[in-house]
């Protein structure tokens, strides 16, 4: 009977890289950290979204003003809007901005990056190979 111990732990051992990997291929948007500065909204945590993302920080400004519909400046890691917008708004925008410019439109897979073919923005993913097109940010 080679059912013994070592063997039971090692399908068990088995088991937990499985689970390792699944961990690893799920993707979360992260959650916005935010506060006010007298009229401004303060996106603390602006930088490490735009690197979960693998995205220029500047897109991601970009896409953020134009859809607050105010101005935005980057601060070192953060990131202040004029006006005031709930932690709400903020988490909604970042969402939108990753079904829009992060997560391939074919498969769902957030690992994909911004090409240009004959002059136009595409967003390549690299896990099944799909381009689309995406739409550019007008202001
Ligand atoms: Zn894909």
């Amino acid at each position: 009977m080679e059912d013994n111990y070592e063997n039971l732990l090692d399908r068990g051992r088995e088991k937990i890289k499985d689970l390792d990997a699944i961990e690893k291929d799920r993707f979360e948007i992260p959650d916005v950290e935010t506060y006010q500065e007298g009229k401004t909204t303060i996106l603390g945590n602006f930088l490490t979204i735009a690197k979960k993302f693998n995205r220029e920080p500047e897109h991601l400004l970009k896409f953020l003003s134009d859809k607050l519909g105010t101005s935005g400046k980057r601060k070192g890691d953060k990131a202040s809007f004029k006006g005031n917008f709930s932690k709400r708004q903020l988490n909604k925008r970042v969402e939108e901005y990753a079904n829009n410019y992060v997560f391939c439109f074919e498969c769902g897979s957030p690992d994909t990056r911004f090409v240009k073919i004959e002059g136009v923005k595409m967003l390549k993913c690299d896990a099944c190979g799909a381009r689309n097109s995406i739409s550019s940010i007008t202001k």
